[in-house]
């Protein structure tokens, strides 16, 4: 019986596990929950899944769940804040956490639960982009695993020897293949994403998601993000990585090896296989997900990306060639841009903008600890922010 805690889970991914994990009760136990501000949402996972601790990082929401919960007699612990968030990351009782935060908010608790070197299933891919060289010594430091969630990184981890970690040169490999939709704006010309609205933006023809990751899919900002994220996982040069478009969402990944083979992972494109794959991980067991029908896909296609229509992507592989504190500065600016736009108080264009003029702003910084990116990431915010009131 492994206890699991669950970062964000509320959300889509926390929702996709939670599934996940109440098909197999003698296999997990969820020991802590954890959510941004969802009282009436966190307070149903309460009853049905009993942990032994929620927490809220909203304090007032905190103080809503902590009376609710009483008043039922749930027997759940309730927590406010980044205290909160970081008990139920390092609850003793919890051998494996899902990391399913979503943004930079995911780094510190995430963090967290890396340093007692827990088994982490890793879906906040933003933790990666702002802190990957840090995460991975204090993963390498604890002995903690990093299991990715992210289906494009699971799927390059299945297709990947289980000692990748002596390096992909040591065991032949030559290239990521990381797969990307192209989002719901694939087919269409710069002129006609000026005037592109969050819903249009949030329909993603292939997945349902939280709105932060749909808006990134479709500036493809989140392949650029996972591009960032891929280099640190797997150790991988920038230039190791390409991104092959492929709208179907079948094949999640593939890697290629210098004797000329391809492997690739294939499935219906749904959150629940990849989170199952961890969990179970090195065994398998059943996710819920209806098997893949390939007569019904009949066909796959392949693109390069157009990093002139989408240029979110261009601007994350110039941010990982910098290095340093250019990803924070990225992750946070893009953080900013997209909630803007989700507020209609910025074109969906100017998501770009705002990323690549707060980047020129910031030169190059090295980044040795926590400090010196969170301070990035802080004034990155701030500059973001003016930029979008000012009008870009
Ligand atoms: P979501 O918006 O549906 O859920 C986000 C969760 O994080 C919610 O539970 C919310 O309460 C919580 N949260 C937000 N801000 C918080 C804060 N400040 N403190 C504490 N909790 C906070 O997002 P999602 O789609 O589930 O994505 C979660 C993460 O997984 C993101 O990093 C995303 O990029 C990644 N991911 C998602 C998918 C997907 O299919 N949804 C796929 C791959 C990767
Ligand atoms: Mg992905």
């Amino acid at each position: 019986m492994r206890g699991i805690s669950i970062l964000g889970s509320t959300g889509s991914i926390g929702q996709s596990t939670l599934d996940v994990v109440a098909r197999h009760p003698d296999a997990y136990r969820v020991v802590g929950l954890a959510a941004n501000s969802d009282v009436d949402g966190m307070l149903a996972q309460c009853r049905r899944f009993r942990p032994a601790l929620a927490a809220l990082a909203d304090a007032g929401a905190a103080a809503r769940l902590r009376a609710a919960v009483a008043d039922e007699g749930l027997g759940v612990d309730v927590m406010a804040g980044v205290a909160g968030l970081d008990a139920v990351a390092t609850h003793p009782d919890a051998s494996d956490v899902m990391a399913a935060i979503v943004g930079a908010a995911g780094v510190l608790p995430t963090l967290a639960a890396v340093r007692l070197g827990r088994r982490i299933l890793l879906a906040n891919k933003e933790a990666l982009v702002v802190s990957g060289a840090l995460f991975m010594a204090e993963a390498r430091a604890s002995g903690a695993t990093i299991l990715p969630i992210d289906s494009e990184h699971n799927a390059v981890f299945q297709c990947l020897p289980a000692d990748f970690g002596h390096g992909l040169a040591q065991v032949g490999v030559e290239r990521i293949l990381l797969t990307a939709s192209g989002g719901p704006f694939r087919q269409r010309t710069l002129a006609e994403l000026h005037d592109v609205t969050p819903e249009q933006a949030c329909a993603h023809p292939n997945w349902r998601m939280g709105r932060k990751i749909s808006v990134d899919s479709a500036t493809m900002m989140n392949k650029g993000l996972e591009v960032i994220e891929a280099r640190w996982l797997f150790d991988a040069r920038p230039e190791q990585i390409q991104v092959v478009v492929h709208p179907q969402s079948v094949i999640h990944s593939m890697v290629q090896y210098v004797d000329g083979s391809v492997l690739a992972q294939l499935g219906n494109p749904d959150m629940r296989t990849p989170i199952a794959h961890a969990l179970a991980w090195p065994q398998r067991h059943a996710a819920g997900v209806a098997p893949l029908d390939l007569f019904a896909v009949a066909r796959l296609d392949f693109e390069p990306p157009d990093l002139q229509r989408f240029a979110c992507l261009r601007l994350a592989y110039d941010a990982v060639a910098q290095g340093g504190t250019a990803p924070a500065v990225l992750n946070a600016a893009n953080e900013v841009a997209v909630a803007q736009f989700l507020e209609r108080r910025l074109g969906f264009t100017q998501i770009a903008e705002v990323v690549e003029r707060t980047l020129d702003a910031f030169p190059h910084a090295h980044a040795d600890d926590l400090e010196a990116l969170l301070d990035a990431d802080g004034r990155a915010r701030a500059h973001a922010e003016q930029l979008v009131a000012n009008g870009v």
